[in-house]
């Protein structure tokens, strides 16, 4: 048996009816950037989310450098950021000038350890980054306070957790401001490249816009450098359809997790863990063991396709300043491995996956 790290085939096929005609309206009306289907999926995306505004930008890296412009971080500014994460999250912050500054990770829960920021904060420290990791919350609680007692601000990173809560209150409306990811891959994403900036705030709503539209306060009167980052009308009208399907996707992702939890659950391996009242939506399934590249092997000859995200913590990628040594999220990156995980996995297959783990660490 084959199965794909993700499917996105299969996932089309089940909404093709409706994709093909927005994207055909698309087409008829040949409105391809901006008008009326980006301005009804900000709307539609901020309502979902629980949030007061929405922008649409390029992608979910310019979202985070849009975020950190329009709280005005920038040269001689610290921000605290995960040790692990995708290398946007911390490259965002090097791009408007500032300093990323890491910190170790929980070793259970893969999301920034909140134990060991204080430490960390200095007279430049400006923002922090809590990045809702493979799809599990970070502790929003601790975050806001810790913001509070040193006049932080915070940009969720919410490119692997659209849809994730905390006591049924969505991630991306905790902090000052959120960011969003839609590059294929992710939980909603769209058939291209895609990503959103969201926030309560009418003024960095405002801030954020004109950043992302070229310094433009209306037509052509440009009162800051901007940049041009769009979320294209074709992708927005794609995201407008998935966007109805994004509650059902999320339950059937952590069906999936709960098959693979229970087949696994006494096999020498660690599996993800969350503190109650936490909604995980499994972006990524991860799972760790001591022969993670030998059991990536015997998957693959098994037709199973897995992935490490990331084999290096960012203060090992080379491109950041040294920043000394993160021991649990340097065991992590010899450990993890994430199996297959999308909504349409089914049962036989995730059996299979699980079987075939089994198998391997007996
Ligand atoms: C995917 C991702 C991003 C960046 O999104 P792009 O749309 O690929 O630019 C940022 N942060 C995290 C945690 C991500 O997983």
């Amino acid at each position: 048996m084959n199965i794909p790290f993700v499917d996105l085939q299969i996932q089309y096929q089940s909404i093709k009816t409706e994709i093909d005609e927005a994207i055909a309206g698309i087409l008829t009306n040949a409105i391809f950037v901006n008008g009326e289907p980006l301005a009804s999926f900000e709307k539609n995306f901020a309502t979902y989310m629980g949030v007061a505004h929405c922008i649409g930008c390029a992608n979910g890296t310019d979202a985070i450098e849009i975020a950190l412009e329009a709280l005005e971080i920038g040269k001689g500014d610290e921000v605290l950021v995960p040790a692990y994460t995708w290398v946007s999250t911390a490259s965002a912050v090097s791009r408007v000038g500032a300093t990323p500054i890491f910190v170790e990770v929980h070793p259970d829960f893969y999301t920034i350890d909140v134990s060991k920021i204080e430490a960390k904060i200095t007279a430049q420290t400006k923002a922090i980054i809590p990045v809702h990791f493979y799809g599990l919350p970070v502790d929003m609680k601790s975050i806001l306070d810790i913001a509070k007692n040193h006049s932080l601000k915070i940009i969720e990173d919410c490119a692997q957790a659209h849809n994730a809560t905390i006591d049924g209150k969505k991630v991306g409306s905790f902090g000052d401001m959120a960011t969003y990811s839609f590059y294929p891959g992710k939980n909603l994403g769209a058939y291209g490249d895609g990503g959103a900036v969201v926030t309560n705030s009418k003024k960095l709503d405002g801030k954020a816009r004109i950043i992302a539209r070229l310094g433009q306060q209306g037509k052509h009167n440009h009162i800051r450098v901007g940049r041009n980052s769009r979320l294209d009308s074709m992708q927005a009208a794609i995201l407008n359809v998935k966007l109805k399907h994004l509650t059902e996707w999320t339950t059937k992702r952590q069906l999936v997790a709960s098959w693979y939890v229970d087949l696994l659950r006494d096999a020498p391996v660690k599996l993800p863990s969350k503190p109650t009242g936490y909604e995980h939506v499994y972006h990524l399934f991860v799972i760790q063991t001591d022969k993670r590249d030998e059991l990536k092997a015997f998957l693959a000859t098994k037709g199973i396709e897995t992935q490490i995200h990331y084999p290096k913590p960012l203060h090992q990628v080379g491109i950041f300043k040294a920043q000394g040594a993160f021991p649990v999220a340097e065991a992590m990156s010899d450990k993890i491995l994430s199996l297959p995980m999308y909504a349409e996995l089914n049962k036989v297959q995730a059996a299979y996956v699980a079987l075939a783990v089994r198998e391997f660490l007996g």
